[in-house]
């Protein structure tokens, strides 16, 4: 019986989490689950999972919660905080975390997690991006087990040879092919875009997510975060990740070799695919998936990015190139300018140049340690905030 904490169980990610679970009582049971608002639905998830423990937001939301709980007759207990959602992450009693909090806010827990060894079920790409080489050391030094869990790098994982996690240089990987949908946005013309509204940015056409990676999706930034992921998850050199767009997102990643072979995995779009298989690993369970039937999909497309019509990934590349805390505050940047987009108060296309400015405007340092990776995260967030302010009128009003 693996025993697991979900972060984020009210996402996107978590449902799906809890879906999977759900149809193996018998392999998993839940210890912890936590929320950040969403009081009504975490509450029935306590109802059907029985956690020992669930984690708010905030004191006011935990109240509420505690009644909900009390008129249903569940004793789970309940706290609130950042250092609650770390002791959940690294409880003794737990075996696996799933990390599925969005932002930012994902990487003192998911960073408890690996720090306890515990097996790291990574969807929280942003915890990685911001902190890179100091999560892979959490990981190495404590002996944690990290899976993926972003479609892309579970295929990767899924194509990679078990060789390589030992000796990358031996095991004749030439790239890593991640492939990307394009988004909503991708053959839409490029001027029209200073007017489309959050819903339409957010209504993507291969997977329903969560609103903020919904809006990376549409600007390609969640690519070019996925390509920093890869970069620390499978030790590969900026110029050894290539972005392959391909619309149909049946391929979810592909590894190429030096005798020319391509290993790619492939699936319907559905992320209870890439969660079963991490819970599961190294064995395989059912996830409630539908077989692929490829003649149903008939063509599969693949195109090379635009990179002028989405300058979010040449940013992250720029970023992953540039090193240290520069990929902290490409993510901080991003996390501002998206919520700024989604509460309409910036327009779709400045997304990407409130994230260049705060690029322009701030040096990066060295990613010495956690404190000053949330220090150039802080002072990235001060910055974007302050461009915003700056940003002419017109074009504000021309994006509500
Ligand atoms: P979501 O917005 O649907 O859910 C986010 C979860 O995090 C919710 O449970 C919410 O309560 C919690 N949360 C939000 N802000 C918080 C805060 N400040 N403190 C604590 N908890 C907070 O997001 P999602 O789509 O499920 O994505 C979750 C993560 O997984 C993201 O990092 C995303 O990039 C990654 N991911 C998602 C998908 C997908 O298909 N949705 C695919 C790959 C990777
Ligand atoms: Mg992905």
């Amino acid at each position: 019986m693996q025993r697991i904490t979900i972060l984020g169980a009210t996402g996107s990610i978590g449902v799906s989490t809890l879906d999977v679970i759900a149809r193996h009582p018998d392999r998993y049971s839940v210890h912890a689950l936590s929320a950040h608002g969403r009081v009504q639905e975490l509450a029935a998830q306590c109802q059907q999972f029985r956690p020992a423990r669930a984690v708010v937001g905030s004191a006011a939301a935990a109240d509420q919660l505690a009644a909900l709980l009390r008129a249903m007759n569940v004793d789970t207990q309940v706290e609130w905080g950042e250092a609650a959602l770390c002791a959940i992450a690294s409880a003794p009693e737990v075996d696996s975390v799933m990390a599925a909090i969005v932002g930012a806010a994902g990487l003192a827990p998911t960073l408890a997690a690996a720090q306890a060894g515990k097996k790291v079920l990574l969807a929280n790409k942003e915890a990685l991006v911001m902190s890179g080489q100091l999560f892979m050391d959490a990981v190495q030094e404590s002996g944690a087990t990290l899976l993926p869990i972003d479609s892309e790098h579970n295929a990767i994982f899924q194509c990679l040879p078990t060789s390589y996690r030992r000796v990358p240089d031996a095991a004749g990987v030439t790239k890593i092919l991640l492939t990307a949908s394009g988004g909503p946005f991708l053959k839409r013309a490029v001027e029209s875009l200073d007017a489309v509204t959050p819903d339409e940015a957010c209504k993507h056409p291969k997977w329903v997510m969560g609103r903020k990676i919904s809006v990376d999706s549409a600007t390609m930034m969640n690519k070019g975060l996925e390509v920093i992921e890869a970069h620390w998850l499978f030790g590969a050199p900026a110029d050894r990740i290539e972005v392959v767009i391909h619309p149909q997102s049946v391929i979810h990643s592909m590894v190429s070799y030096n005798d020319g072979s391509v290993l790619a995995e492939l699936g319907n779009p559905d992320m209870r695919t890439p969660i079963a298989h991490a819970l599961a690993y190294p064995e395989r369970i059912p996830s409630g998936v539908a077989q692929l039937d490829l003649t149903q999909v008939g063509t599969l497309q693949f195109e090379k990015p635009d990179f002028a019509r989405f300058p979010c990934l040449a940013l992250a590349f720029d970023a992953l190139r540039a090193g240290g805390t520069a990929p902290a505050l490409l993510n901080a940047a991003n996390e501002v300018a998206v919520q700024a987009f989604l509460d309409e108060r910036i327009g779709f296309r400045q997304i990407d140049r409130v994230i260049a400015a705060v690029m322009d405007e701030l040096p990066h340092g060295a990613a010495s340690s956690i404190e000053a990776v949330m220090a150039q995260d802080a002072l990235a967030r001060a910055c974007a905030h302050r461009v915003i302010a700056t940003l002419p009128p017109l074009a504000v009003a021309g994006a509500a």
